[in-house]
Parts: structure tokens; C-alpha cells; sequence
């Protein structure tokens, strides 16, 4: 018994895009959330959304909705702290009119809700899937529903639960390896204006990074320790300032007001492999990354998008088969491996105090500074991924 051609498991940014991506394929669909209702949450993230991201979210017709709330992103400054060695991304050189732009978690959240709604897509909430399990036929989703407990059957089935949902994925196992390190999240004033210039700056217990949102404030995420960063979140107002600037320098002059602290762990946790039978896992739930690229949620929209794109290149017979689901795999692989790996890449080697890693670091950021090829290309991975 098939109660939906696709189920999906998430009514997050990335299960909400695979849904709209899917609306014109003449599929049953059915998404299953866990949240109470489709009211932006309160989430103190920001999401840095790239250029490529943007030209997805506008051919689903949710642009509009969110082009009022996004600050755009023209350069991202890279450096290191008490180091030389520095470069800039500028949207000029890499011919495109932003690089990016800064949204909130819950603004995107609200955005994908709304849309799901205006498109008529059955969205079940407060619906906590449970267990998994599988056959050669199909899926079925164990979930409690406003504290009933319900079964959906499907031909395939999406897990888009963001990691922290299920216990167990048949066929599919996590590898987790925890940073030590947390983000703390909260919007800043500075004393001058962005500009829409975004900063990336290296420190040896992790990046901090301010990007422009708004008219005076930028989002900050700061890296350190878990214990570090519970601290600075529970520090007054005037003490957490002080200890920002000195942490970041003076680019922006001072940091006169701090509002919507946060803390988040960070780690990556890598599924292997992302399809099982009859179901795959994608965004979060398929690669949880540390956010010091911006990477992860561009990442997890590219998964929706393009096993969106396969579903509607087969025939329907073949939904959730394992020739389909394998060509999923083959399709994420490069772009999925190369995100994973760029990221613990710049997590190891540029949050890092080995001596003589510096100064190598420092001869990186110049040489890629003088290198308008190498800058366009590290520009396009970021923004439209490996395979462009
Ligand atoms: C501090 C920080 C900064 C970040 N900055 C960026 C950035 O600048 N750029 C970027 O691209 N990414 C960034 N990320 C990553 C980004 O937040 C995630 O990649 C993105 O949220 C993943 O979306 P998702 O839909 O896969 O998962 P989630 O956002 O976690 O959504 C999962 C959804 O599934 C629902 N759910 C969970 N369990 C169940 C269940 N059992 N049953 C039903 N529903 C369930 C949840 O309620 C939720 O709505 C950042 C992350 C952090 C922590």
C-alpha cells in the first residue's frame, strides 16, 4: 500500500525545497514536521544564502517573499588574526551582481512554509517521525501526530530531519567528529557602516566572521570553545563588546550594541551512504557542516535540487528504485565530497596554531590576492558548487 509517490521527513529549508521542486511532477506528496505550525521559528542563525542559491529560490517562486528581508553581500574580506596574509572576494571581479546575500533562519523557514501553503502541498505539523523501515516495495514512517500515532507508506522516502531527528536510518550510518568548538551567534551594531562587505577572520580557536545584515549590524559567528562561547553568551552587554574587539580588530570602529545571543555545537556528521532502500537523506541530515564557509544549507538546497531534477528525468515506475537511487549518489557525489572536504579543510589547517602554519597560511591568502583565475574559481565553488 502506497499512500505517497515521495514522503518527506523535514519541513525545514531543505525538505520545504525538495517539496516545491517536486509541486509540478504530478507526484502525491506528503512532509511530515515536527514543529508546531508554519510560524517563522525563533532561531538566532543567519543564513548566508549564495548567488546560485538565490537563482534556485527565485525559479521556485520564493524570492519574492524574501528579497525584502536579505542584505546583500558584494566582497567577503579573508584574513588572519595577528598574522599578514589577506584576500577579498569582490562580486565585481567574479562578474555577478552580489556574491550573496544574509538572511534569518526563521525568515527562510517562513518564506518555504508559505509557499508549501499557496502551493497546496499537504505539510503535516507536529508530526515527530519515530522509526524507519523499508522493503523492496517501499518506505513506511512510523510518526505521532498531535500525540496520535499514524503510518504513511511511500514509493520513496526523504529524510530531511536535519541530523537530530531520527535515532536510525536503515542502511545508513553517521560518522561523527565533534570540532570542540561551538558558534556563538548575535547581531552586532558597529559604529561604521557595512557597506556590504562581509569578513572572514582566521584566529587559532576558530574563524569569526561578520556579515553585513541590515543597515548598521551585521550577524556575527564566532568560534570557540563550547565553554568559551556559553561564557561570552552569558557576559553583560558592555563586557561581551569589549571582548569582541579585541578579538576582531578595528575594521568596523567600535561595537557599540549586541541583541539575540546563541550558542550552537559544531561537528560534522557525514551519513554513509545517502540512499538506502527506498529512501535517501539529504541537507543536514545527509552532511552536517561547521558553518565557517556558509556552506551548509547551499549545500543541502543543491541536494533537494537535483534529486528534484532526477525525479522528473525518470519514469514513474522507477521512483525509489535502486538504479535511481543510485544515480542520486553518483550525481551529490563530487559536489557533496568537495563541501565536505573544503570545509574541515579550512576548519584544520586555518584554526590552528602548529608553528610555521601561519606564515603559510599568510603566503595562501596573498598569492590567491594576486590571482584573479584562482579568486574567480574558489568564488564559483562557493557560489554555485563543484560542479558549477
Ligand atoms: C551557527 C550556524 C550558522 C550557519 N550559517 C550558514 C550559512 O551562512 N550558510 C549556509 O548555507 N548554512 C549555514 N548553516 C547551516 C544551515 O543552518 C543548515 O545547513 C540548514 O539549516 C539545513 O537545513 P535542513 O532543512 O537540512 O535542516 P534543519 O534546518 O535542521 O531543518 C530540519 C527540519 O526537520 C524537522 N524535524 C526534525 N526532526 C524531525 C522528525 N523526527 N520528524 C519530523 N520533522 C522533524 C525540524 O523541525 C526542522 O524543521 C549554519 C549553521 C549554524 C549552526
Amino acid at each position: 500500500m502506497i499512500d505517497a509517490d515521495v514522503a518527506i521527513i523535514g519541513g525545514g529549508p531543505v525538505g520545504a525545497t525538495l517539496a516545491l521542486a517536486l509541486q509540478d511532477k504530478g507526484l502525491r506528496l506528503m512532509v511530515l514536521e515536527a514543529r508546531p505550525d508554519p510560524m517563522p521559528p525563533a532561531d538566532p542563525r543567519v543564513i548566508a544564502l549564495s548567488y546560485g542559491s538565490r537563482l534556485i529560490l527565485q525559479r521556485l517562486g520564493v524570492w519574492s517573499a524574501l528579497a525584502p528581508s536579505v542584505t546583500p553581500i558584494r566582497s567577503i574580506h579573508v584574513s588572519q588574526r595577528a598574522r599578514l596574509g589577506r584576500t577579498v572576494l569582490s562580486a565585481q571581479e567574479c562578474g555577478v551582481p552580489e556574491l550573496g546575500c544574509i538572511v534569518e533562519y526563521g525568515v527562510l523557514y517562513g518564506a518555504l512554509a508559505g509557499a508549501l501553503a499557496r502551493a497546496g502541498i499537504p505539510v503535516l505539523y507536529d508530526a515527530q517521525a519515530r522509526r524507519v523501515t523499508s522493503t523492496l516495495e517501499s518506505a513506511t514512517v512510523h510518526y505521532v501526530h498531535a500525540g496520535r500515532p499514524g503510518v504513511v507508506y511511500a514509493a520513496l522516502l526523504v529524510v530531511a530531519d536535519g541530523g537530530k531527528g531520527l535515532t536510525e536510518i536503515p542502511g545508513i550510518r553517521r560518522d561523527v567528529q565533534d570540532y570542540g568548538q561551538a558558534a556563538l551567534v548575535a547581531q552586532v551594531e558597529t559604529e561604521l557602516p557595512h557597506h556590504h562587505v562581509a569578513y572572514e577572520r582566521f584566529t587559532t580557536r576558530g574563524p569569526v566572521a561578520l556579515l553585513p545584515h541590515g543597515e548598521r549590524t551585521y550577524a556575527l559567528v564566532w568560534t570557540e570553545t563550547p565553554e568559551i562561547a556559553q561564557a561570552l553568551c552569558e557576559l553583560d552587554e558592555t563586557d561581551f563588546l569589549r571582548r569582541l574587539y579585541d578579538h576582531f580588530g578595528d575594521r568596523q570602529g567600535a561595537f557599540l550594541a549586541v541583541r539575540d545571543r546563541g550558542v550552537f555545537p559544531l561537528r560534522l556528521a557525514c551519513a554513509r551512504p545517502v540512499t538506502g532502500r527506498r529512501l535517501a537523506v539529504i541537507g543536514n541530515a545527509a552532511q552536517t557542516l561547521h558553518p565557517v564557509a556558509g556552506q551548509g544549507f547551499n549545500l543541502g538546497l543543491r541536494d533537494a535540487w537535483e534529486l528534484a531534477r532526477l525525479i522528473g528525468e525518470i519514469r514513474r515506475e522507477q521512483l525509489g528504485s535502486p538504479a535511481m537511487l543510485q544515480r542520486y549518489r553518483a550525481r551529490r557525489c563530487l559536489d557533496r565530497e568537495g563541501g565536505i572536504l573544503f570545509t574541515d579543510f579550512l576548519v584544520r589547517v586555518f584554526s590552528n596554531g602548529l608553528p610555521g602554519l601561519g606564515a603559510l597560511r599568510g603566503h595562501g591568502l596573498n598569492l590567491l590576492e594576486t590571482c584573479l583565475p584562482a579568486k574567480r574559481f574558489v568564488a564559483d565553488k562557493m557560489m554555485f558548487g563543484a560542479r558549477g
